[in-house]
């Protein structure tokens, strides 16, 4: 029986998984203490599941089915595009998609394959559409990009907790310890969310704006609290830079004017503001519904100012302003090189002396190393152009569901000269490759991974992985063979790990002293952690910040509406989300039988009202249409949803057809969280097919 973690979100529930493939929670492991998800309790029945993925496809000739070829052919298959592209149209026509959910160890090896073997500039990871606003908001504001900057556990301690745009009830329920145990002792829980959540229900308040407003929602408070003598000017003198144009920027934030924007009543701004500033401990956790918008950077920065303001940051434990990370890996996975302009440790990749640094443990001149690359979506977008990418090596990441206008991502990825995906099932994304690469899963590989605290974790081997089947590191160590680099990338992953500490070391995300040895022997290790003897650093900012002179930054942010136009084509806002069910593009969760029953079709929750304006009732098929896209889904009837917004969660193919891909200016995130939809019942028994379709 190995002590190893759970495979799906950034929470990264400890459990106890035997050689059989029994799984139970771990008790001993201080997040979860024991208590799983219903996702989470079957993680092991993946391992085994009849579609597992076991030999290398390919198809000799677009229009041809994948069949299956030996590891030499396949290998030699993209090496042979990567050389042709390359020659043709130089080095970034060779392209890496990357994913939240790769081991430190591998999104590390993929970011150095990218630089070293391929030297192109052509990476970025799906990771972009899921924290890339919130760490951009945290590294202008703190100087740092670490999720939650304490414990989770710090939670139960919080006297206010501000939920913004999350639903951890749903979305990691053993998180709910922490809340439920400041509730017990009195806590008051506030929540920010269109719609009434599982996490909202039991909240002492529900604050439920218009998808898009919550930089207004976020500066109307601040104007609340500057208006009613509830800034700690004492804090803001000692702590931080920027106080007074952010205290002139929210003059105009009258409100009024907010309540209108938002359709949050003043009663319920002024109750929350007072709340946050007179309690002993506070806390604002926000979340994707807060940030994945076209001004998520802004609308994340709001926050940061408000908590600022208040003086939470650092003010001890159950204090604070932090976000809350999504995918298994969606911490470790943006520190260690997958992202376009960032080398391992969060080193920028324009920095000459990060370059310097980061070449001399690789063994190659810095000038070797390309520039940064572009954003997520972007790469998408361009692939098979004219000067884009044409080759693409996409890992663990299915952006045929996950990405945004997802029907032209697909186009775009049937325009590649060689789509290469490596993945354990036959994803939407793989179905499109020229050549798919079974990957290793969870309990047949070693590893560390990074959770929502900073806290790294070993992922531990408990049995062999299939005859066929090869870990991304020894894939990358075969194309880079190939490619006459082949020494520059171990396939051990301990090597690889020690070679990550290296080269993060002095770097802001500082994995030097984390060692394996003391990860193995029980040590709770939180990066920033310089050398062997350091404790780690479960809690930041107590002192100071690692900004240059010490102090957190506001950041004047003003409210634009930036959602989708609506007209009277497009009348009503969508929103999507996650249910508690599924898990990201339900590659995995939907290949299991009972989440499968539990959730087997796409949904739309909708308000009796709106649904009694369009001529639909619960259980009716309902087609959404957006200025890009259609998809028909189940209605589901819910009094707790705003009447002018639908809800559709994103796991099922094609729901992602329908949202908008305008980025935000400094994060590129995309904005999944809002735009114009259309809505009609669907009466002709010739949809049915539609519904089918989403099943898988
Ligand atoms: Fe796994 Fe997340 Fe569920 Fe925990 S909450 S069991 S890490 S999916």
């Amino acid at each position: 029986m190995a002590a190893t973690h759970c495979p799906y979100c950034s929470l990264q529930c400890g459990i106890h998984l035997t050689p059989a493939l029994e799984l139970t929670g771990r008790e001993d492991f201080p997040v979860n203490r024991g208590g799983l998800c219903m996702k989470g309790v079957r993680a092991a029945e993946l391992i085994t599941h009849p579609e597992r993925l076991t030999t290398p496809l390919a198809r000799d000739r677009p229009g041809l089915p994948l069949r299956p070829v030996t590891w030499d052919d396949a290998l030699d298959r993209v090496t042979a595009a990567i050389t042709r592209a390359q020659a043709a149209h130089g080095r970034d026509a060779v392209g890496c998609f990357g994913g939240g959910g790769l081991t430190n160890e591998k999104a590390y090896q993929f970011g150095k394959f990218a630089r070293v073997a391929l030297r192109t500039a052509m990476i970025d990871y799906n990771g972009r559409f899921c924290m890339s606003s919130a760490a951009a908001a945290a590294n202008r504001a703190f100087g740092i990009d670490r999720g939650l900057p304490f414990p989770l556990s710090d939670v139960a301690d919080a006297d206010v907790v501000l939920l913004v745009g999350s639903n951890p009830a749903d979305t990691m329920p053993p998180a709910m310890r922490w809340f439920e145990a400041g509730r017990e002792r009195g806590a008051r829980h506030i929540v920010v969310d269109p719609r009434e959540t599982a996490t909202a229900k039991p909240a002492h308040r529900h604050l439920q704006p218009v998808p898009g407003t919550d930089l207004a929602l976020a500066n109307g408070m601040l104007h609340i609290a500057i208006r009613d003598g509830l800034v700690d000017h004492d804090y803001i003198e000692r702590r931080t830079t920027g106080w007074d144009a952010v205290r002139r920027s929210v003059r105009a934030d009258w409100p009024d004017r907010t309540e209108r924007v938002t359709g949050v009543p003043v009663a319920d701004l002024t109750a929350t503001v007072h709340d946050l500033a007179t309690a002993r401990n506070a806390m604002i956790l926000t979340a994707r519904g807060a940030e994945q918008h076209a001004d998520g950077t802004a609308t994340a920065t709001a926050w940061i100012n408000l908590g600022l303001a208040l003086g939470l940051p650092g003010r001890g434990r159950g204090s604070g302003v932090a976000t809350v990370t999504g995918q298994g890996n969606g911490q470790g996975g943006r520190e260690h090189g997958q992202k376009a302009d960032q080398l391992p440790g969060y080193r920028p990749l324009a920095d000459p002396a990060a370059r310097a640094h980061v070449a001399g443990v690789w063994g190659i001149d810095p000038d070797e190393l390309p520039a940064p690359g572009v954003s997520a979506y972007e790469l998408l977008d361009r692939l098979g152009t004219d000067g884009g990418v044409r080759v693409l090596l996409l890992a663990a990441s299915n952006p045929v569901v996950s990405a945004p206008d997802a029907r032209h991502v697909a186009e775009r990825l049937g325009a590649l000269d060689l789509l290469v995906v490596t993945d354990f099932f036959l994803s939407e994304s793989a179905r499109l490759a020229d050549v798919v690469l079974p990957t290793t899963q969870f309990a047949e590989e070693e590893g560390t991974l990074t959770n929502l605290e900073g806290r790294v974790v070993r992922r531990r081997r408990v049995l062999d992985p299939p005859p066929g089947v090869r870990s991304e590191l020894q894939i990358w160590h075969e194309l880079a063979a190939r490619l006459g680099r082949g020494k520059h990338f171990p396939t051990d992953p301990r090597v690889v790990y020690d070679e990550l500490r290296r080269a993060s070391a002095g770097g802001v995300a500082d994995y030097g002293g984390i060692s394996w040895e003391r990860l193995d022997a029980g040590e709770e290790l939180f990066w920033p952690c310089p050398d062997e003897t350091h404790p780690g650093s479960p809690r930041l900012f107590t002192d100071t910040f690692p900004t240059p002179d010490g102090r957190a930054r506001f950041v004047a942010v003003a409210h634009r509406s930036v959602t989708e136009r609506l007209d009277r084509r497009y009348p009503y806002l969508l929103t999507t989300g996650r249910s508690r069910t599924h898990y990201q593009s339900g590659t995995q969760t939907r290949r299991n039988e009972t989440l499968l029953a539990a959730e087997p079709v796409a949904y739309a929750e909708l308000h009796p009202l709106l649904a009694a304006e369009i001529g639909v009732a619960d259980g009716d098929a309902l087609r959404l249409t957006t200025r890009r896209g259609s998809v028909v889904a189940t209605a589901r009837l819910t009094d707790g949803i705003r009447p002018d917004t639908v809800f559709l969660p994103f796991h099922w193919a094609r729901v992602n057809d329908l949202t908008s891909a305008r980025l935000d200016p400094t994060s590129r995130m995309p904005e999944f969280k809002s735009c114009a939809v259309a809505l009609a019942p669907v009466r002709a028994r010739s949809t049915v097919p539609d519904l089918e379709e989403n099943r898988r």
